[in-house]
């Protein structure tokens, strides 16, 4: 994996079939039990800011929105396909081989596409097919199947949650890291997949906050520009225009090592994301 030193946005780096993958995306996760957003809106608000990455997935339920925002701005000729790079997620539900197909598909035909830049497995944690369910449960309990999976590179990853051996790792393996949840997910409803251990917030974090204040720069920006510069990619949400634009003002400065130490000095092991109710399957990845 090799860090492009471009001085124009946006910023990439090389995946290892040789595709640009830039080092900002925007995310689009937003959870059913919240109210819906203008999501076409904050998607075409992004690409005239100049994202060319953009995150979704099966399972969020937003892939016709984003699909009209991307042919929208085709058709005004401000991008073509080949300058986006789209990234899409298996759901749970569709592990078996004969659902793969079906799952791709749906999120081709809603995205009015013909391919996809990158497709993940969402969670490597099968979970059994009941009718158009996302959350499978019977008796309180989450129903999940053993389907074997493939190994997926997309941690949640910020101060709180540094994981150094595991982005020393990738780097030695050549594989490109993305993190999600760069701010912590602080949308996230407490019942859903959060820990309880959550001490504060990561946007409001004094130590984020002094760096923040010294380089006249955003708590936002910083905890971006914290993974860019270790040539990590970084997918925060926002359906703001004046956030998703100032998401991407974070190539025009540098964080000194002592900023970068004082960030990782916040570490706590703490996550977003936890996914409690498959704890017990054998392939739960968030131990
Ligand atoms: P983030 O850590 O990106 O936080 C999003 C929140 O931060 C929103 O409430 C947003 O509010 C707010 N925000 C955004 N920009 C700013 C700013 N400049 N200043 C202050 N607040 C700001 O949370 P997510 O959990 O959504 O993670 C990001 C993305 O990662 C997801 O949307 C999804 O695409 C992806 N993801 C992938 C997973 C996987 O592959 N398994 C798992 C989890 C997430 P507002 O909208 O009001 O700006």
């Amino acid at each position: 994996m090799e860090v492009v030193e471009d001085t124009e946005a946006p910023r990439t780096v090389e995946l290892n079939d040789g595709s640009q993958m830039p080092l900002l995306g925007l995310g689009t996760w937003k959870s059913a039990h919240l109210p819906p957003t203008p999501l076409q809106g904050a998607v075409e608000a992004a690409i005239a800011a100049g994202y060319r990455h953009i995150d979704t997935a099966h399972s969020y339920k937003n892939e016709v929105e984003i699909g009209k925002a991307l042919i929208s701005k085709m058709k005004q000729g401000i991008i073509r396909r080949e300058d986006m790079f789209i990234v899409s997620k298996l759901w749970c539900t569709f592990h078996a081989p004969e659902d793969i197909t079906w799952c791709f598909n749906k999120t081709l035909r809603d995205l009015q596409l013909d391919y996809l830049d990158l497709y993940l497995v969402h969670f490597p944690v099968g979970l059994k097919k009941v009718g158009d369910e996302l959350f499978p449960m019977k008796d309180g309990k989450m129903l999940t199947t053993d389907i074997d999976y493939v190994d997926v590179w997309r941690v949640e990853l910020h101060p709180y949650l540094v994981q150094s051996d595991m982005i020393s790792f990738c780097k030695s393996k050549n594989i490109a890291l993305t993190a999600y949840s760069p701010f912590g997910s602080p949308a996230r409803p407490p019942e859903l997949f959060r820990g309880d251990t959550d001490p504060k917030k990561l946007l409001e974090d004094p130590v984020v906050a002094e760096i923040a204040k010294k380089h006249r720069r955003s708590p936002a920006q910083v905890l971006l520009r914290y993974h860019v510069q270790q040539g990590v990619s970084v997918i925060p949400k926002s359906d703001k225009p004046h956030h998703i634009l100032e998401n991407t003002k974070i190539f025009d400065f540098s964080l000194t090592d002592e900023d970068m130490e004082a960030l990782r000095g916040l570490d706590r092991g703490w996550k977003a994301c936890i996914l409690e109710e498959v704890k017990s399957h054998p392939y739960y990845p968030f131990n």
